[in-house]
């Protein structure tokens, strides 16, 4: 029996990880092949703010499901104090004690295994296979393989097959630019963005794809325009615009749910809707879709507010509050509707003022359907108009039929 173990920090477990482990089982065909998440990993520091070892050992479950008999195994978790490999090959010549244990590694531990904690037993219990990180280091990695076999009768195989070049490092670095997606699993990928590990936003081609899957088909271009309008609008007041977009495309994840639906979403996460939301199922999306945004999607705090305020508004709105707004009100495929023009226009020249009328033509458009008017919509309304006044600026003359 054959058992390949893969020792790492996994944080996160990456393509070439799993490239690793597809090379090495084509080539050693293990029987079983393990990922073991190190605890405390000796030979390196867990970069600040790391997820914890338990989150880790999902992910390398998530990679693990990559690859046919791969499994990820804790027993790593299960000790405390420094994660040394002889201390898991020793567990593991325990439980397996005829089998041939592999060590899987990259080329800079093979190259730094003489300075691990016991090398001599790491070598005595197991065969090591390494698989090179980048090319070029073939030689190196030979005359290092041939002194281990020299000096300590170790088993060396050297895996041949094309590396993913990247490292857990550099996932790192991309995650929170939006990047990196092209280097992980896509459930290690998932994990993350709904966890927000790393400091992580979503790729938003990725989120676009899954936002709109919660969509009704003709909602899309709303969404689409929703998105676009709110991009402009970040750049024109100096918002991030990527956040603008993502809270875009998230703003109506919600809004296809019916009236049960939504009140079974407010039931889940503890939503309790007032007098007015009870009466007007409608205005529920923007608190059911705030809350499944930050659930599914992990959006942040000010992603959500973004969202939970798309449809009222609050006095005192964020700037990218008050985009998400206004974006959903004016967007480019709307159906034409009364101060439609004058709110886009109004949108790149003062921004309060197209607040102020949007939440105008809003009350009177509901005044004059008879429906019920949420309170925040008249308050908010009172506090741009005060805020204009305070500005010195006049409100948009527009006067409803
Ligand atoms: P970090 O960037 O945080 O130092 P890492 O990318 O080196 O992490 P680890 O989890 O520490 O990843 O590595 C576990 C094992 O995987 C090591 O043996 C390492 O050499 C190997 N390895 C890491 N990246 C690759 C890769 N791209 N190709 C092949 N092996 C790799």
């Amino acid at each position: 029996m054959r058992i390949l173990l893969y020792g790492g920090s996994f944080n996160p477990p990456h393509l070439g990880h799993i490239r690793s482990v597809q090379t090495s089982a084509a080539a050693l065909r293990p029987d079983r092949t393990f990922l073991i998440p190190a605890a405390i990993p000796p030979h390196k520091r867990m970069a600040a703010g790391s997820p914890s070892p338990e989150q880790r050992l999902d992910m390398a479950a998530l990679a693990a499901a990559e690859v046919s008999d791969c499994e990820p195994l804790d027993i790593e978790l299960r000790r405390t104090g420094p994660s040394y490999t002889s201390d898991t090959l020793r567990q593991m010549r325990e439980a397996y004690p005829d089998a041939e244990l592999v060590f899987l590694m990259g080329t800079d531990m093979i190259l730094s295994l003489e300075s691990w904690h016991e090398p001599e037993v790491i070598l005595s219990l197991a065969s090591v296979a390494v698989f090179a990180r980048e090319t070029g280091r073939e030689r190196e990695i030979d005359e290092c393989a041939a002194h281990l076999r020299e000096k300590y009768g170790a088993v060396v195989y050297v895996l041949e097959g094309q590396p993913v070049t990247v490292s857990s490092t550099r996932v790192r670095e991309l995650l929170p630019e939006r990047k990196g997606r092209e280097y992980l699993a896509g459930g290690v990928y998932e994990y993350i963005i709904r966890r927000r590990l790393y400091g992580a936003r979503p790729d938003l081609a990725w989120l676009r794809e899954r936002a709109y899957a919660y969509l009704k088909p003709a909602r899309v271009e709303h969404v689409r325009g929703a998105e676009a309008m709110a991009r402009r609008l970040a750049e024109r007041w100096g918002a991030d615009e990527s956040d603008a977009a993502e809270a875009a495309i998230l703003h109506d994840c919600t809004k296809k749910y019916d009236r049960d639906g939504q009140l079974r979403i407010c039931e889940k996460y503890g939503i309790i809707p007032d007098k007015w939301e009870m009466e007007n199922d409608r205005l529920l999306h923007a608190r059911t879709g705030a809350a499944f945004a930050a659930d599914a999607f992990g959006a942040p705090e000010h992603i959500a507010s973004a969202i939970r305020w798309h449809t009222t508004g609050r006095p005192g709105m964020t700037l990218l509050e008050q985009i998400v707004f206004l974006a959903d009100a004016i967007e480019e495929n709307r159906k034409p509707y009364p101060a439609l023009e004058l709110m886009r226009k109004a949108a790149f020249e003062d921004l309060d003022a197209a607040t102020e009328l949007c939440l105008r033509r809003t009350l009177a458009f509901l005044g004059e359907r008879g429906e019920s008017i949420h309170p925040n919509t008249a308050r908010t309304r009172e506090f741009y108009l005060k805020k204009l006044e305070e500005k010195g600026v006049a409100p948009i003359e527009w006067m409803p039929k």
